[in-house]
């Protein structure tokens, strides 16, 4: 968090009902493969941890889809750990070859599985924990995407509706590491059989 409250960059863009882009994924796999870093947080941990089957987020870190590294704000925090041959690339990630003869990047979470950060790609949240201000830039997940010739259209009030809650507890975990800053190991490695919201309210009212 800088000085003035916000995780990651102070936004630059307007943040109105009206905000939208075009874009449209061609699955491409760039930004989940080579030295893109993925950081998660808890409920992130817990949609993959669930997807998996685990009973605990400590077998995310034990089969070596997470890994703990310095993030942004020089926090440490977990982020999904890329295989290394025969490339750099996602866990999650599977290469499929269609009938047309072009090999496509698939995710194999489920959408509602999905890290929040990826399933807001190409849009970056900005968040100001001292105001309560947030706002979404537009960002190429790789530079090189070639989702921005796309004829799909993201729009940011749609986005904000579908994943208010996750955005919610997205909000909530970075106050919980702000209050939590010297001991924050609970927010990663919990059981993963109750319910998230639950467990959240759980680790507020004893911090
Ligand atoms: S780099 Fe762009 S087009 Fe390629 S998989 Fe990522 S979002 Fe999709
Ligand atoms: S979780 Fe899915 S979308 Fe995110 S980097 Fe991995 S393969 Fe890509």
């Amino acid at each position: 968090m800088d000085e003035k409250g916000w995780i990651g960059q102070a936004p630059s863009c307007y943040s109105g009902p009206m905000q939208q882009y075009t874009f449209c994924c061609t699955l491409c796999g760039e930004c989940c493969s080579g030295s893109m870093k993925v950081f998660v947080n808890s409920h992130d941990l817990y949609k993959m941890g669930r997807f998996l089957k685990f009973s605990h987020s400590e077998e995310l870190f034990k089969k070596g889809y997470v890994k703990m590294e310095e993030g942004q704000n020089g926090l440490t925090l977990p982020r999904l750990r890329f295989k290394k041959k025969p490339f750099p690339f996602c866990p999650f990630l599977m290469n499929d070859l269609g009938e047309d003869g072009v090999l496509r990047g698939r995710c194999s979470l489920h959408l509602k599985h999905k890290p929040l950060v990826c399933r807001l790609a190409p849009l970056h949240r900005e968040l100001n924990l001292d105001t309560g201000e947030e706002a979404f830039d537009f960002i190429l997940p790789h530079p090189g995407c070639p989702g921005k010739a796309g004829e799909g259209i993201i729009c940011v009030e749609e986005e904000r509706r579908v994943l208010g809650p996750e955005l919610d507890f997205e909000r909530r975990y970075y106050a919980l590491l702000s209050r939590k800053a010297d001991n924050p190991a609970f927010l990663w490695h919990f059981p993963l059989t109750g319910n998230f919201e639950e467990t959240l309210k759980s680790w507020e009212e004893n911090s």
